[in-house]
């Protein structure tokens, strides 16, 4: 599966909108055979599609697909240096595949900021600095290590050196290594790295109610994500924690109340599922109807080893029905009718939405 850290100052909100996010997520009883930290939670990915299928399918079960969620506290200023727990929090941000920066954007006195007021730039420069010093760490380090192979004369050692070097300027300046617009072939370079300020980040303007227009603070959080190729997700932790605590029933009449159409906890699930370029595609039987996460430009093998390794090592075919066939046909039978089925073989690149059974040896 994969993983978005929730970072942020203290007492920005990230506790808050991290217990909304597992209230309405999947209680980790559904998942036996993973090992899930406290401070970690699974959350369905909300997919009006899935519903949809299953009422065409009337399964047993309908399962979505998931995101984890984990909540990554007390990243302050000095972290790079060891300070505090600094390093343990480092660590485990290194071991996320997404990063969500949470960022105070909403005034209220009942609640101390660290800094002694609401400044979302200052903030995030904090945050920031620490993940950039510690990539200047890490590429400092590995600088020294691969100069040596270079000497003999490696040519992807000398490539890697020269790439290197380039990103110390930057982390010096305590701007993220995302913001360097690397292609492909640099990204593979440095991967090896593990750097933090290359993961996929999306700053999630934490604001009150009434905070989402003509707020100075989401202003500035949209100028400097814009700067560094990251998204803004806006959301009122405060209010969704709320929202997550209503029964199905009571939430539907408090959203239409509000003027929303679904909670905004699902923007953040869907902003960490685009920002890892993922996408879902679904299998659909009398037993389950079920939505799998696999990353955009997936064959059929990869995406079928989602499932389970064996579909990768034994994959014969899938028979694949696109969603909005699927849909129009009214399930697999009518699609098939219509000429809407397809056999693909191992080369066939998932798409967005297909319905599919894959065939394999065991
Ligand atoms: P953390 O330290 O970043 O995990 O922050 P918390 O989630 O513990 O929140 C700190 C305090 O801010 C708590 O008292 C929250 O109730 C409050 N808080 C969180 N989000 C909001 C919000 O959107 N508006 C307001 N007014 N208060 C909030």
């Amino acid at each position: 599966g994969f993983n978005c850290g929730i970072v942020g100052l203290p007492n920005v909100g990230k506790s808050t909108l991290f217990n909304a996010l597992t209230e309405s997520g999947i209680g980790a009883e559904n998942f036996p055979f993973c090992t899930i930290e406290p401070n970690a939670g699974v959350v369905g990915m909300p997919d009006p599609r899935l519903h949809k299928l299953a009422d065409i399918v009337k399964p047993e079960k309908t399962i979505p697909t998931t995101m984890e969620f984990v909540d990554i506290a007390g990243l302050v200023s000095g972290a790079s240096k060891g300070e505090g727990l600094g390093n343990q929090f480092l660590a485990n941000i290194r071991e996320t595949d997404a990063i969500a920066h949470v960022v105070r954007c909403f005034e209220d006195d009942n609640v101390i900021h660290v800094a002694n007021q609401v400044d979302p730039a200052s903030d995030i420069e904090v945050i920031n600095t620490e993940l950039a010093l510690a990539d200047l760490d890490t590429v400092e380090k590995a600088i020294k290590r691969v100069q040596r192979i270079a000497k003999s004369g490696d040519k992807t050692a000398k490539a890697q050196v020269e790439l290197f070097e380039q990103l110390l300027p930057v982390l010096n300046e305590g701007k993220p290594v995302r913001s360097m617009n690397l292609d492909d072939d640099q990204m593979a370079l440095i991967r090896e790295l593990c750097l933090l300020t290359v993961k996929p980040t999306m700053y999630i303007a934490n604001v009150d109610e009434d905070g989402f227009e003509n707020n100075p603070h989401l202003d500035a959080v949209r100028e400097i994500a814009e700067a560094e190729n990251a998204i803004v997700v806006p959301i009122c932790s405060k209010l969704e924690a709320e929202i997550a605590e209503l029964e199905d029933e009571e939430k539907s009449v408090f959203l239409e109340e509000m003027g929303m159409e679904e909670p905004g906890l699902d923007r953040v699930i869907r902003a960490g599922y685009s920002l890892l370029g993922l996408q879902t595609y679904f299998t659909a039987g009398p037993k389950e109807v079920r939505a799998w996460t696999t990353r955009i430009g997936a064959s059929a093998p990869k995406s079928a080893g989602v499932i389970h390794t064996d579909f990768e090592k034994g994959f014969i075919r899938a028979e694949v029905i696109a969603y909005d066939d699927y849909i129009e046909h009214n399930g697999e039978q009518g699609a098939k009718e219509a000429g809407k089925w397809r056999l693909e073989g191992k080369d066939y690149i998932v798409q967005d939405g297909d319905v599919i059974h894959f065939r394999f040896n065991v």
